[in-house]
């Protein structure tokens, strides 16, 4: 039956996945934490004017991707596609404007209508950061280091490229926008058809097609850099020197865009090149025109998020469930016994499990299966002497120990 199906592009997450999650949220939750970025949430969705007006109206995602309808009081929702949005809203009518500059750290699921393949959902789930209200060059390197930090806490460092750009300033960005239209619209038979589309609106992403054909014309098109005022290429120096400074090592990449107006001076991302096509794993850049596009007081910002299943795919299977310990009681005497001795032994802050049936043989197949380090087996006789036998799973070694000492017994071993 088709509706008991999952929705394409959504998934379970099931408990060893659960289990990666977790550690790639924790990671992140506390490197931010230690940056003194202050974790918020808003809500999963919003009305859609948001989304549209933080996000343009040519974007791939307010055209294409969007998960919006009317609820039941006619109001146009959307979930959200992404987090910056959310938090600049909350900016403006929550009053956090008071508090300047504001670092947040947020993390949940963001829905997008898109193809779903490998490292492409339509739930996925981000962590992300965002500096409001800072527009020192030191910011972004800051939010950068953040970003490097969590990968590198992760294992996963190695395994990715830095790669930043900038998009200059409003004058800058006019400027070659100017120049970039004229080339591309020499060119306009070569370029595909998303790209004619783009030309008049939102021409800098044609820099970042996809489509063999757009990528020709775009490898001889003129270059930003020519065309950066002084004020921007500063800006862009202090960022680059700045992360030269905490040895972060970056490729500039001129074809990095973000296609919206309010995006301005750095873009960056972390590429690996193990997960095939979907290789950013963590993207961002600054935003210093967006509180204002959406109705606010002019506060710079910047910010990052990165994709968890992204992360978690590239992590393998690196995060093992702890080991439990395993108690088996035989026969029905020594189960109420046997109960509270788990309960005791989770009390001490090990963990422990108990089977609610089966014979010996059967717990301790399903006590392997687990991955149990230890089995505590609980039979009327080392009942009556306050004693249980110890078996170390891993060796097959077996040992009567008393009750007493065994949480002890267990806590070192570990
Ligand atoms: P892409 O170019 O892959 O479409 P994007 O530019 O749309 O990415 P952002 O909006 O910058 O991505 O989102 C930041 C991160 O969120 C991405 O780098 C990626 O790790 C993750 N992400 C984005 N879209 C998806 C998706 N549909 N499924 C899974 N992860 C996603
Ligand atoms: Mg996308």
């Amino acid at each position: 039956m088709d509706q008991l199906q999952p929705v394409r592009g959504t998934h379970d997450i099931l408990p060893d996945q659960a289990r990666q999650h977790r550690h790639i949220l924790e990671t992140a939750r506390e490197l931010a934490e230690r940056y003194g970025y202050a974790e918020m949430a808003t809500p999963i969705f919003e009305f859609t004017e948001v989304f549209k007006r933080t996000l343009g109206d040519t974007s791939d995602i307010v055209t294409k991707e969007m998960y919006t309808f009317s609820d039941r009081s006619g109001d146009e929702i959307t979930l959200r596609p992404e987090g910056t949005a959310g938090i600049a809203r909350a900016l403006i009518s929550g009053g956090l404007g008071q508090s300047l500059p504001l670092k947040v750290f947020y993390s949940g699921p963001m829905f997008r209508h898109e193809r779903p393949q490998k490292g492409r959902l339509r739930q996925f789930h981000q962590i992300g950061v965002e500096l409001l209200g800072a527009a020192a060059p030191l910011a972004d390197v800051e939010v950068v280091a953040l970003a490097a930090d969590i990968l590198d806490a992760l294992g996963l460092r190695a395994r990715t490229v830095l790669e930043i750009n900038t998009l200059g300033d409003v004058e800058s960005r006019a400027a070659y926008r100017a120049v970039l239209v004229d080339y591309l619209t020499a060119h306009r038979d070569r370029l595909s058809e998303d790209s004619l589309n783009r030309l008049d609106r939102n021409p800098l992403r044609i820099l970042d097609s996809k489509d063999e054909g757009d990528k020709r014309v775009v490898a001889e098109a003129p270059v930003f850099s020519d065309y950066l005022t002084e004020d921007a290429r500063g800006f862009f120096d202090q960022v680059k020197s700045g992360l030269d400074d905490l040895s972060i090592a970056f490729e500039i990449n001129p074809r990095l865009v973000r296609g919206l107006d309010y995006y301005c001076h750095t873009a960056f991302e972390f590429i690996t090149h193990d997960l095939g096509a979907q290789g950013t794993v963590l993207a961002g850049g600054r935003y210093d025109g967006l509180i204002e596009t959406m109705g606010g007081q002019s506060t710079p910002g910047v910010g990052w998020a990165a994709g968890i299943e992204r992360l978690s795919m590239l992590l393998g299977d690196e995060t093992p469930a702890p080991r439990p310990v395993v108690v088996i009681p035989i026969g029905a005497e020594a189960q109420a016994a046997a109960f509270k001795l788990t309960q005791r032994l989770r009390h001490a802050g090990i963990t422990a499990d108990i089977g609610f049936s089966g014979n010996l043989s059967r717990r301790m197949k399903r006590a392997n299966r687990d991955g149990a380090s230890h089995a505590v087996i609980l039979g009327t006789d080392e009942l009556a002497r306050n004693a249980a036998s110890l078996r170390d799973m891993e060796s097959g070694d077996q040992e009567e120990v008393a009750l007493d000492a065994l949480v002890e017994r267990l806590l070192a071993g570990r």
